[in-house]
Order: C-alpha cells, then sequence, then structure tokens
C-alpha cells in the first residue's frame, strides 16, 4: 500500500467524516493499518475506536469485514457512515432473508468498502467461502475481549473466529476492546494475529466525566432535584431490580420528565422501540437494570446515575463510561447505602461459580466501596485501581468540595464495643440500634439496654453513624460475615484501632450537604455542563427541533444527522453560507449537500427574528 501523508489523512478526515483534528492516539493507529501491520487497540469508550478502523477501511482499495456482536450497534454505525456517504452494509438475524441478500449484493458489488456482520454469520462456511472470492484486505473485531476465556464477558461465537487468521492468511486483523488486563490481552492477540501485530493501549481516564457519590437518602426527591437542571438532556439512571426501575420511571414521569423504565421483563417490541426513542429522541431519560446499556454508543448521554450500588469496579467504570462519548462535559452520579452492599455481597455469594471466581468478584466489589468512601480524589482512586496514575482532578466531589477528615477513633471504639458485648452476632441496624440506645422489642428480647455501650452514642444522629460504619468497612477495619447473615466482626486493622495503635481517620459529616441535594459535585458539574458558552440558548433548541425532525423522518439516530457540538457552534456562529458551515467541526461535504439548504435557513429565520423583536 502507498504511504499516505498525514496532511492528506487530515484532508480525508474532513471530506468524510467532517472532523477537523484526529483524537490522542487515532492518528498512529490509522497509519499503523494503512501501512499493513495487525493492530490490537485497547481504548476507553468514547474515545474514537471506530474511526480508527473505519478511515483506513474508505481509504483501502480492498474491502473491509467488521465484527460487531450487537445488532443494535451495527445498525446505528451503518446508518451514520452512510450519512457521511460510506458504502457500508450490514447483514444480521433482524433483517429479511431479502434484505440479507440485497447487503449483500451491494457489498459484493464495486465500490464498496465495509460490510457489517456478527460472528456467528461471518463463520457460516457458506459466508466464508463467499468471501474467499471477495478482495477481503481487513477483518476488524469489535468487543474483541470477548474471545478470551480469561475475560469476564466470554461469548462462545467469538472462539471461532481465531480461525480467521488462517483462514485468511492475506488479510490484516484489527481488533478492539475497552477492557482487558493484561493476560487477557495477549490471548487476544495470540488468537487474533498471526505475527506482526502492534498494540496500542490508550488510558482509561476520561477527564469530560465528573464524579460525585452521595448517600442513598430520600433517594427519588433528591434524584428528582437532581435532574431539575438537566431538562432536555439524555441520561441514564441504573436501578437494581425491575420493580425500582419501573417505580423510578413513574416518579421521573410524575415529575414531567420524559422518562422510560427499560429492563429483561419487557418484551422484545417494548424494548426496541424504547431503544430506538432513546436514539433518535433528545431529551430522554432512560431508567434501566443493566439489561440496558450494551451497544449503546449514543454520544451525547449527559450523565449516568446509579441508583444503586453497580456489581464491581469493572462494571461501574464501564457503566458510566456510557456517559460523555462526544468529549463534551458530562455528569456521574452514584448513591449508595451500605445495605446495598451487602445486597451484592450475598449476589456474589449465593451465585453460581468456584469459590476462587467469588473471593475475586467480591475484591472488585470492595474495591468500589473503597471508591465511595474515598475522601481524596476519586478519579485517582478509579485510576489507581486500573494501575495508572494521576494527579487530583479537580472534576469530582472531594476534588470541588474536599470532606475534612477528622480523627474518629473513640468514636470507632465504641462501635467496636457495641459489636463486641453483643457477640459479633447482628447486622449493622441493630448495632446502631444500640449505641443510639433505642427502645425495641430486639433490644429487650436480649436485655442490649443493659450493656455499657448502650445509648453511647446516642447524641450522634444515625445518618452520621451510617456514614462512619461504612467508612470502617471500607477501610475493612470492620466485616460484614455472609455465613453469618451479615453479622459485623471486627478485623486485625479493627483490632489496632481499638487497641490504639491506628487512627481512624474519617470525614467530618456536613449537615448542610444532607439537606441540600444539589450542592456539591454534582451541582457545580451540572453548570458546567448545562451552559453554552456564547451558544445562543434558544436557537440551539430550535436546531435540536430540526435534527429531531430530520432523523425522525429518516429514522436514524439524531446525532448521525448532527452532533451536539456541531449544533453548539451553529448556535454561537450562526453560519450563513457554505463555506462559513464547512468550517465547523463535523461538518463534511457529504453533510453539507444533505443538510446545509435546512440548517442555513433555520439561522436566518431566527436571526431575522430576533432583528425585528
Ligand atoms: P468508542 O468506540 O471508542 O467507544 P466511538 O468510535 O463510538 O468510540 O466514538 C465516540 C464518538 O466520538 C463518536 O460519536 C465519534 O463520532 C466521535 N469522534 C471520533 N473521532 C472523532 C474526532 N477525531 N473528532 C471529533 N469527534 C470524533
Ligand atoms: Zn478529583
Amino acid at each position: 500500500m502507498t504511504a499516505i501523508s498525514e496532511p492528506e489523512l487530515l484532508a480525508s478526515l474532513k471530506t468524510t467524516f467532517g472532523y477537523d483534528h484526529f483524537r490522542e492516539g487515532q492518528l498512529e493507529i490509522v497509519e499503523t493499518l494503512l501501512g499493513g501491520s495487525d493492530a490490537f487497540v485497547v481504548m476507553p469508550t468514547g474515545a474514537g475506536k471506530s474511526l480508527c478502523y473505519q478511515l483506513p477501511a474508505i481509504l483501502s482499495e480492498r474491502k473491509t469485514i467488521v465484527v460487531s456482536p450487537l445488532v443494535a450497534l451495527i445498525d446505528d454505525q451503518v446508518a451514520a457512515l452512510r450519512q457521511n456517504g460510506v458504502a457500508a452494509s450490514k447483514i444480521h438475524s433482524q433483517q429479511s432473508y431479502e434484505e440479507n441478500a440485497n447487503q449483500w449484493r451491494r457489498f459484493a458489488g464495486p465500490g464498496a468498502q465495509l460490510l457489517y456482520m456478527s460472528p456467528e454469520r461471518l463463520m457460516q462456511p457458506r459466508m466464508l467461502e463467499a468471501l474467499q472470492h471477495q478482495s477481503v484486505g481487513m477483518f476488524v473485531v469489535d468487543e474483541a475481549h470477548c474471545i478470551s476465556k480469561w475475560g469476564a464477558a466470554f461469548r462462545p461465537e467469538y472462539e471461532a473466529l481465531s480461525q480467521l487468521k488462517t483462514l485468511f492468511p492475506e488479510a490484516q486483523i484489527a481488533a478492539f476492546t475497552a477492557t482487558a488486563d493484561e493476560a487477557t490481552r495477549q490471548d487476544i492477540v495470540r488468537k487474533l494475529s498471526n505475527e506482526n501485530c502492534r498494540v496500542f493501549v490508550k488510558g482509561f481516564d476520561r477527564p469530560n466525566l465528573s464524579l460525585a457519590v452521595l448517600p442513598k437518602e430520600k433517594l427519588k426527591e433528591r434524584l428528582v432535584s437532581l435532574l431539575e437542571p438537566k431538562r432536555g438532556q439524555s441520561g441514564i439512571v441504573y436501578c437494581l431490580s425491575r420493580k425500582d426501575t419501573d417505580e423510578m420511571a413513574a416518579v421521573l414521569s410524575a415529575a414531567g420528565f420524559s422518562a422510560l423504565a427499560y429492563h429483561a421483563g419487557k418484551d422484545g417490541e417494548y424494548r426496541r422501540e424504547a431503544q430506538n426513542r432513546f436514539m433518535t429522541e433528545d431529551g430522554l431519560i432512560m431508567v434501566a437494570t443493566i439489561a440496558f446499556g450494551m451497544g449503546i454508543d449514543k454520544p451525547d448521554i449527559r450523565f449516568v446515575v446509579h441508583a444503586s450500588l453497580p456489581s464491581s469496579m469493572e462494571a461501574f467504570y464501564q457503566e458510566i463510561g456510557r456517559a460523555g462519548r462526544d468529549g463534551e462535559p458530562a455528569e456521574t452520579i452514584m448513591f449508595y447505602s451500605l445495605q446495598d452492599f451487602i445486597k451484592r455481597q450475598n449476589m456474589i455469594f449465593d451465585g453460581e461459580g468456584e469459590a476462587e471466581f467469588k473471593q475475586l468478584e467480591y475484591k472488585r466489589l470492595e474495591s468500589l466501596l473503597g471508591y465511595c468512601e474515598a475522601t481524596t480524589c476519586r478519579r485517582m482512586s478509579i485510576l489507581t485501581y486500573f494501575d495508572e496514575t494521576s494527579a487530583p482532578c479537580g472534576n469530582c466531589d472531594n476534588c470541588l468540595d474536599p470532606p475534612a477528615v477528622e480523627d474518629y477513633s473513640a468514636k470507632a471504639q465504641a462501635i467496636f464495643s457495641a459489636i463486641e458485648q453483643t457477640g459479633q452476632f447482628f447486622g449493622q441496624a441493630h448495632i446502631l440500634d444500640v449505641l443510639k440506645g433505642a427502645q425495641n422489642a430486639k433490644i429487650r428480647q436480649r436485655n442490649h439496654q443493659d450493656l455499657a455501650c448502650f445509648g453511647a452514642l446516642a447524641d450522634d444522629p444515625k445518618p452520621v453513624l451510617q456514614s462512619w460504619m461504612r467508612q470502617l468497612i471500607a477501610i475493612g477495619a470492620v466485616r460484614a460475615n455472609l455465613s453469618r447473615y451479615g453479622a459485623l466482626e471486627i478485623t486485625e486493622i479493627g483490632a489496632q484501632i481499638s487497641q490504639g495503635s491506628m487512627a481512624f481517620m474519617a470525614k467530618t459529616p456536613k449537615a448542610s450537604k444532607t439537606s441540600s441535594p444539589s450542592s456539591g459535585a454534582s451541582g457545580r458539574a451540572s453548570k458546567k455542563t448545562s451552559s453554552l458558552e456564547g451558544a445562543d440558548e434558544a436557537l440551539f433548541q430550535d436546531l435540536k427541533a430540526l435534527r429531531l425532525n430530520i432523523a425522525q423522518e429518516k429514522n436514524i439516530p439524531a446525532y448521525a444527522v448532527f452532533h451536539d457540538s456541531a449544533l453548539k457552534e451553529f448556535a454561537t456562529r450562526k453560519p450563513k453560507t457554505r463555506a462559513q458551515f464547512e468550517e465547523i467541526n463535523g461538518v463534511g461535504p457529504k453533510k453539507l449537500d444533505r443538510y446545509f439548504e435546512a440548517f442555513s435557513e433555520a439561522i436566518a429565520l431566527y436571526v431575522s427574528a430576533h432583528k425585528n423583536g
């Protein structure tokens, strides 16, 4: 293949995708693929992996096959490519036989560039045979971690892809994933590539995501007021159960948000429709279990809220990773309580699998608790977990509003004595009752009102006691023993605090914080996300409405017309001529042809209305 210079690549980037510059890492990967090597790329969600193979595919004279596990993802990618004038086809199980045959003919014909399909389609003998007669230059394997049994998301249908290197020795392999630890990475490369594979690992950091954690109290009220400034923005609220999901969606709808519930209990038709609306409409909130999210590459999700603790640090990072793929500020908020933690703990140990696997899962969950209770930068806590280092981020609640930390060893000692004096036999609710000096049947039955520790912390508010308890568990001083129904036990670390050889440094309770939900990082960051910095808000809304009309008419995702960032620039710069439009990042010649008329008219109309008015 002849080398293509950097300025030429930049020119193709603009003419095909309308973008003015490559993002971090993209150019190097594009050049590697154009140079003929295999590539394995680990990049965080939203970093822009697709472009790394799409541009080489477009510039290559040979054809490219993209393997992706999810129909929804295939549909969206192909729709977006076609909007940019790229000859892309797709074959999958939700299209009729005729449609698939049609798509194949298109691909087999001249000028075709890309064909998307699922791994099981690709590996059918007839398909492999047919492809031998095509000039296939590259196989792209998306979500490549699914091929490895080391990873948590192994898919048997991916395993067969390891035959590609033998079946098509002339073709290149490009594999992409957002998650893979060292062992998984080596496994993927070994399975997919013969030799000559370059590995790219880009950092995990997503600086545009703000991070905040709130205690789970008055969840519904707080959520409604937190989302108030975000009306009109798209977001996901994750809940643990189907029931919670339905309830939360109802609460948000009653508060006037457009919100839909999504979980595995809804039928296929409903789910397709819901997902379709989420992709097409603006400002829809999806209240969902984790059944929703895989394969959602909507770039303008402005917030992800966890109404309940996710299952592990990995799961958490993947779920919040769906926000802000367009690189614009997006907010993540997690509500959590110790009950949630214990529920998750139970799910792990009651679940199937080897003891060793459960221990591993438990460690992943424990790291998440550490994140929740962190008193320093939360991003540092995440990145440390993924073996990366960073400086304090300035975009998390702890950076923006550092919690004061004090020595609460005496309080910890009181908590330990309550645990000890009741025989390390009770869960947190009863221990707190004892410390508060509560009068109830359980206390009287056990004569716990006679213990020395009874009422020892009566003057401290219950939420404060709960917070100390969570922090003690997070630092590993207290442990919930699941083989004894979650009874709290004191660990070695706890013993050291108890003996005074180690201090219990904990967050100073903030009365104001619990009473005003929109204070703190989430409140501040929301200002950041809603500000349009010089753009005309009313015009921006007009343009969004226009975009929605077009998207619905064509039955494509709204962002496939233009991203928010492009609309924002329209609303700021109010371009008139084709040349002025084309200067904007996200406007390429194809989109200019398609949409110049509609958008320039809308802008002109707005400008003249506001001149006279
Ligand atoms: P990933 O697959 O890594 O999660 P995508 O390929 O879906 O990410 O890209 C995320 C978003 O960023 C997409 O909406 C894409 O159009 C946009 N994007 C990618 N590269 C660029 C670029 N160079 N300039 C502007 N936007 C880009
Ligand atoms: Zn921070």
